[in-house]
């Protein structure tokens, strides 16, 4: 058998990938009895670079797709907070409006401690915030305020330094009495 590539050789070997005879000289040994051509050689040396450039490469994309992992993650528990945020600083504000719009709310009759009060005494717990204010400007209620049940003007008493305005019958309401003060501008309600 010839050499492959020199026609005028005798083959003393075989090519380990193309199988194709080949004299000394295009035999390259590959380690122990194996041999490969100068051709199969370079192909497979070729074929080695390229294979590493390949691994090379995924390596990088595998970093940059983590790295873009990351990032994304990271933006993504970035707007979670924000978006938590927003929902506590809603939750304030929802929880907080109408405390807000009650402290604003004039008159507003208020059922005072645990006492349950019916429509007539609101009216009165109404009247009695009404006279605060008028208290509150140094004014003194005037006898067109009148307690709903009794119908009559409230009683005025003023001591040094305060003025107490109270029901005039109490009593028809449930209480001892039912009053307010130029010091305590929140109506009371003593059972
Ligand atoms: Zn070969
Ligand atoms: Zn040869």
């Amino acid at each position: 058998m010839k050499c492959a590539y020199h026609p005028d050789r005798d083959a003393t070997a075989r090519c380990s990938q193309c199988k194709k005879p080949l004299c000394d000289e295009c035999a390259i040994p590959e380690g122990g009895k194996s041999f490969i051509c100068s051709r199969c050689a370079a192909l497979k040396a070729a074929r080695d670079v390229v294979e590493g450039i390949d691994q090379r490469i995924g390596e990088k994309e595998g970093k940059k797709q983590e790295q873009e992992l990351r990032k994304k993650w990271k933006s993504k528990i970035w707007v979670v907070s924000q978006l938590f945020i927003i929902a506590v600083c809603i939750a304030i504000i929802v929880i907080q409006v109408p405390r807000l719009v009650s402290t604003f709310e004039d008159e507003k009759p208020i059922r005072y401690g645990t006492h349950s009060t019916d429509a007539r005494t609101d009216q009165c717990i109404k009247n009695l915030w009404h006279i605060s204010k008028l208290l509150q400007e140094g004014k003194l209620p005037g006898k067109d305020i009148i307690c709903p049940a009794s119908k009559i003007p409230y009683v005025v008493t003023e001591t040094e330094g305060d003025v107490v305005v109270r029901s005039p019958k109490p009593e028809l309401y449930g209480f001892t009495e039912i009053r307010v003060s130029k010091k305590r501008p929140v109506p009371e309600l003593i059972r």
